[in-house]
């Protein structure tokens, strides 16, 4: 993800944090000297921010590694100041495995939070009274609950436990993109089908949402508020992945396949790219060497730059990026989406029985996604059959 650096790697998987989350201390300290906290109260409260940070990354490792046992890789785990999130290569097919990788992030809070609790309630009789007033004090803020001075210790532990069993809780809430709302529709989907799921807990989770909004409106807590805010539109975007989803499974690279294409060679002047560009069709091209082998891809936005440096003269093969990767004509467009979404190719090499047959563009998977959106919208069925384009270019199936 842009803007974002790398911590620490675990498992094989890296952790990511992104800028803004530097913001945290700035914040904690800006906090700090505005309530004339001393150096040891905003130290106190860091390593309450770090370890709730902390607790975040092991539930996301709690997703990432049950995930693997599915065999779906986890590309990255990335921190940013609204929390964590582990970024899945794709959903694992089966719903009861996507139930487990949901749930797999808050077991492993409970776990812990349960792990730190056997501490205080296995010591002493004084200390189990300790942590269950503290527990009350947070619960019940205005009963007369009273937890004595704590020591050091035994703050920090109760805080960890606190963190955890929130995080646990919240991330429990059925409502997307909470884990509860995934666990919902995973179960849901064992009856209903993924899109049909998903769209019965898009509702359980909005209206969850709007509960949220209202209570936090009507109590002042604005906190609350916002993140009924937020699960609202998370919910409504879960359910438009899904039905983009459900869509792609449906179509194969052969059905956005363009078969002509300008052949750009490595020694050709970039001026020559010029020419297609202009005409608006092809953005993006394939550059090969002098045998007639695919070299690399030659970007829009670099023919742009070199135009703007008024380096016209360059050849394509300075340009040229090698960084592609190549698609089967018979794949499906869910699987061609995340690289070109995700992993930026504007532009892609299509073979079929080994044979260079076309090219994939990322403006044509675009165009045909919001063609399809749009003739849903007007309830037009679509006059593109899923393999049809196959059968006219006598493509045939991998
Ligand atoms: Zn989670």
């Amino acid at each position: 993800m842009k803007g974002s650096f790398q911590i620490a790697k675990f498992f094989g998987i890296p952790v990511q944090v992104h800028w803004t989350f530097t913001l945290i201390f700035v914040y904690v300290f800006y906090e700090g000297m505005g309530k004339s906290l001393s150096w040891m109260e905003m130290g106190g409260v860091l390593i309450i921010v770090l370890a709730l940070f902390f607790f975040v990354v092991l539930h996301e490792y709690g997703h990432a590694l049950a995930a693997r046992r599915y065999g779906v890789d986890t590309r990255d785990i990335i921190l940013s100041p609204i929390g964590g999130v582990a970024r899945l290569d794709r959903l694992p097919e089966h719903p009861m495995h996507e139930f487990v990788v949901a749930v797999a992030g808050p077991m492993v809070n409970i776990v812990i939070g349960v792990a730190l609790s056997c501490v205080p309630l296995l010591s002493s009789e004084e200390s189990r009274q300790d942590f269950i007033n503290f527990f009350m004090q947070i619960l019940y803020p205005r009963s007369n609950f009273f937890a004595a001075d704590l020591s050091p210790f035994q703050y920090f532990l109760f805080i960890f436990v606190a963190i955890n069993g929130i995080l646990a809780a919240f991330n429990l809430l059925p409502a997307f993109p909470m884990d509860g709302g995934r666990m919902l529709r995973a179960l849901l989907s064992l009856r209903l089908g993924r899109l049909r799921a998903t769209r019965a807990s898009v509702y359980i989770g909005q209206f969850i949402a709007v509960i949220l909004v209202g209570y936090g409106l009507w109590n002042f807590h604005y906190t609350m508020a916002l993140i009924g805010l937020f699960v609202f539109i998370m919910a409504a975007n879960e359910y438009r992945m899904a039905k983009l989803d459900g869509l792609l499974e449906n179509y194969r690279v052969q059905d956005v396949l363009r078969t002509r294409y300008t052949k750009i060679y490595s020694r050709d002047p970039l001026s020559l790219a010029m020419g297609p560009l202009s005409q608006g069709i092809e953005h993006n091209f394939l550059v090969f060497d002098q045998w007639q082998n695919l070299v690399g891809v030659l970007p829009e936005e670099r023919i742009l730059e070199a135009a703007k440096g008024q380096q016209e003269g360059t050849m394509a093969g300075q340009l040229v990026t090698t960084r592609f990767e190549s698609v089967l004509a018979s794949d499906s467009l869910k699987s061609l989406f995340p690289k070109m979404q995700w992993k930026g190719y504007p532009l892609l090499p299509v073979y079929d029985k080994g044979k260079l047959v076309g090219v994939v563009d990322k403006n044509a998977l675009n165009n045909f996604i919001s063609l399809q959106a749009k003739l849903e919208r007007k309830r037009i069925p679509s006059l593109l059959r899923p393999g049809l384009f196959r059968r006219r270019t006598g493509l045939t199936e991998g």
